[in-house]
């Protein structure tokens, strides 16, 4: 796996992919500067070997050319965090991209024009990666949040660097997060996976059923294992059609020794509201007109038991609507736990879909050992997806 520490990028100039698709306020002002400071090592590394910095990103969801979507917006918050100034240019192929990466100095920073402007990036186009090609002696793909799709800037650009591409030091840190939960970690090994449907995370748990020793199924996913196995749901949120895999995922858990942990009770409301009435239940005994929106004490007990056993720990969606206020509580104890075991000495990573949503309301991404910054690409890799843009590097 080719990383920054490879290359010597002293006079060289360095196309880095980054992911700088930021949230805007109505001013155009950065409301999370999470992915731009993620990308300083890798920024920094180049320009203290000596080497320039091209940056190309998108933004958004552009249909052609939007002002409101021009990456002109992020130019000087990316100084600030950097603190280097940053040269825009309204463009990211053709001659005015092109002169100015030819101008571009040691130790500078270039900022192309959104890379969506133009359709053939998301078509993954061959005669466009070609061009933006043109701009840098060495790739550098340091953009987890678009590493799982095949676009003409995150990976089909990789095939015109030849020996002189790799991995910037946050992409090589998520591959490395994820190695460490799949393969390398110290064992126990936990899965906690919470979320609202049973088939939106179906497949990553078969991937790492025989790759982990425990697996925390909590959220609204529950109640379809609890039901197919003659549970009284209530309520309570259930994929009907999803209960014959539930049993299936149980009696595979069974086979390959992997502990599966179900809630065993809950805060249940009489409406999908923070307003509703609430009472603890058993989760096999939920009334008719009630649903369960989070975690019972009881669970919460035996998860922390569980998490503090464990020495290497993925978190993988809420265990409640932590939306609501009043159901948050089973998704906050999960987080106090796995707080309490990385303070222990366990490696932990939290990412996901919403998970790191989550994570920074109530501040766990402080307290973990890893903050995924890739949703998509995050749940595609614990589907053991080989992901297009980690793919091109590796070639
Ligand atoms: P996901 O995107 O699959 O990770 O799901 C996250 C969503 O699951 C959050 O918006 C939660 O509100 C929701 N969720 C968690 N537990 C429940 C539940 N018991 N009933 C309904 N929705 C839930």
């Amino acid at each position: 796996m080719k990383t920054l520490n490879d290359f010597n990028f002293k006079n060289k100039k360095a196309l880095i992919r980054v992911d700088f698709n930021v949230p805007l306020n109505a001013d155009f002002e950065v409301t999370d500067t999470t992915r731009i400071v993620s990308a300083k090592p890798t920024i920094i590394k180049i320009l203290e070997d000596g080497g320039s910095c091209i940056l190309m990103s998108h933004l958004g969801r552009p249909k052609g050319f939007q002002e409101d979507l021009s990456l002109k917006h992020i130019a000087e918050k990316i100084e600030d965090i950097i603190g280097v100034e940053v040269t825009f240019v309204a463009d990211c192929i053709g001659v005015e991209a092109e002169t100015a990466a030819a101008s571009l100095e040691p130790g500078k920073i270039l900022l192309l024009e959104n890379l969506r402007f133009y359709a053939e990036e998301t078509a993954g186009d061959v005669r466009f990666a070609e061009k933006l090609s043109k701009l840098g002696d060495i790739y550098v793909n340091d953009a987890f949040g678009t590493a799982h799709r095949a676009h003409a800037s995150t990976a089909v650009i990789a095939q015109f660097f030849e020996g002189k591409k790799c991995f910037g030091s946050l992409l090589a840190q998520e591959i490395e997060s994820i190695e460490k939960v799949m393969q390398t970690g110290e064992k126990p090994v936990l899965a906690v996976l919470g979320g609202a449907k049973i088939s939106s995370k179906i497949t990553i748990i078969e991937n790492i059923l025989d790759k982990v020793d425990h697996i925390i199924i909590g959220g609204g996913m529950a109640y379809t294992f609890i039901k197919a196995q003659g549970g009284n749901i209530g309520d309570s949120i259930c994929e009907d059609d999803k209960m014959d895999l539930a049993l299936s995922i149980l009696e595979q858990a069974k086979a390959k020794n992997t502990k599966i942990h179900l809630p065993v009770d809950v805060i249940a409301a009489n409406a999908f509201s923070n307003d509703a009435e609430t009472q603890i239940t058993d989760i096999n005994n939920i009334p008719e007109g009630w649903q369960g929106l989070d975690a019972g004490p009881k669970s919460q007990e035996n998860f922390h038991k569980v998490v503090l056993e464990c020495k290497t720990i993925l978190w993988n969606g809420p265990l409640g609507v932590f939306e609501m206020e009043n159901f948050a509580k089973g998704t906050i104890a999960l987080g106090n736990a796995i707080a309490e075991a990385t303070k222990n000495g366990a490696f932990s990573l939290v990412g996901g879909g919403d998970s790191v949503a989550a994570a920074k309301q109530f501040g766990f991404d402080k307290k973990v050992s890893y903050v995924s910054t890739g949703g998509g690409a995050m749940l595609e890799s614990l589907e053991g997806k080989t992901l297009p843009g980690i793919a091109a590097i590796l070639e």
